[in-house]
């Protein structure tokens, strides 16, 4: 069966057939990852390994921070305008999808933020031209979403802060770790972990060392980067399993060569699939701009938009499931996270064109 889920999303086989092989004893400790304490040995490797291999495979410079955190991406709406602003600060988003949307009407809440430009009128099909942003002197940070889930759009490179003390924010959720980053150009990289790197419940956030330790009073103890930090993300009982899984997919992306492979091999299934729509003469129409179309997740709908139930119900019986596009834009949407082989975006693709073949 292939799984076309946007999140919670599939896995790789090897990973989860090596999490089965030792998911009563792990590594001979006679323990489960379930099972055991955060503080004792074992556990403490694995934190350590996960983390170590996250900074091999995003090269992340030893000035910034890792963190295992839980809440999920949301949750880090309200923590990044908490430790990095004084309320009366101003922050700029670039206001791409529904996902940036929310993190702008959270951070509202914790400081003053501005929406430089938003894409809504064009239904979020389209990322503006760095030159055309109006960034607000004296900002914080600029927030951004890097690849807006829901609607398929993906930044291709990132806008630059103008102000001197300004930070470049970035929710990748999810494109985390589908391709090479320079981590240095971004004060905060925050990901929920369930589309690329492991199973909801880890939430990464990456930070310039030196913005962390200044939250504003109110801030939650669990939303205080600073405690995190001084703790190696194990304050309190952290996602301990959730942790594991990831640790074992960074593992597999290492030994598949790293980001820069990883992202070839995005390319290629994200054209095939992008041809086929752009090939079928108008029968299947992705709504967004080409050069900013997401590697991870395509939007699509059928010209004869009452075919699209059938579409997905067919699918589903040749064991390609989770279609459906989000109920906001509707139509379908294949998201092709890192661990969709080539051989279920082929299939789709074939399975696209019977489909025309029959309709059309
Ligand atoms: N940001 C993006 C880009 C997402 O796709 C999602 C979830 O799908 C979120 C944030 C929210 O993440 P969470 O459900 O982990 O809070």
């Amino acid at each position: 069966l292939f799984n076309f889920a946007a999140g919670p999303a599939t896995l790789p086989e090897s990973v989860l057939l090596k999490a089965q092989s030792e998911l009563y004893n792990w590594r001979g400790s006679g323990m489960s990852v379930m099972e055991m304490s955060h503080r004792g040995k074992e556990f403490l490797s694995i934190i350590q390994k996960a983390e170590s291999d996250l900074r091999t495979l995003l090269n992340i410079p030893s000035d910034y921070s890792v963190l295992f955190l839980q809440g999920g991406a949301t949750t880090q709406f309200a923590a990044i305008p908490l430790n990095i602003c004084k309320p009366d600060d101003v922050v700029d988003f670039v206001v791409t999808g529904s996902w940036c949307d929310k993190a702008f009407k959270e951070a509202n809440k914790y400081c003053k933020p501005k929406s430089i430009w938003s894409g809504k009128s064009e239904k979020y099909t389209k990322i503006p031209s760095f030159d055309l942003l109006e960034q607000t002197p004296g900002a914080r940070y600029l927030h951004i979403c890097a690849n807006e889930t829901i609607h398929g759009v993906e930044f291709k490179d990132y806008p630059t802060p103008i102000n001197e003390n300004e930070v470049l924010v970035a929710d990748m959720s999810s494109n985390f770790c589908s391709k090479p980053v320079d981590v240095s150009r971004f004060g905060v990289i925050y990901a929920g972990a369930q589309k690329n790197v492991g199973p909801s419940g880890v939430t990464i956030v990456i930070i310039k060392s030196d913005l962390i330790g200044n939250a504003q009073p109110i801030t939650p103890v669990m939303l205080d980067y600073k405690i995190h930090a001084d703790n190696n993300s194990l304050y309190n009982t952290p996602p301990c399993y959730g942790i594991y899984m990831c640790g074992l997919v960074f593992e597999d992306l290492i030994a598949q060569g790293g980001l820069s492979e990883v992202e070839k091999k995005n390319i290629k299934k994200a054209g095939i699939l992008y041809n086929a729509i752009d090939e079928s003469k108008g029968f299947y129409r992705c709504p967004v701009e080409k050069n900013v179309r997401s590697l991870m997740n395509v939007p699509f709908t059928l010209a004869k938009s009452e075919l699209e139930a059938e579409f997905i119900k067919e699918a589903a019986k040749e064991k390609m499931v989770q279609l459906k596009g989000h109920r906001s834009v509707g139509g379908m949407r294949a998201s092709i996270y890192n661990a969709m082989p080539l051989a279920g975006v082929e299939k789709l693709v074939a399975f696209m064109k019977d489909f025309q073949a029959k309709h059309d």
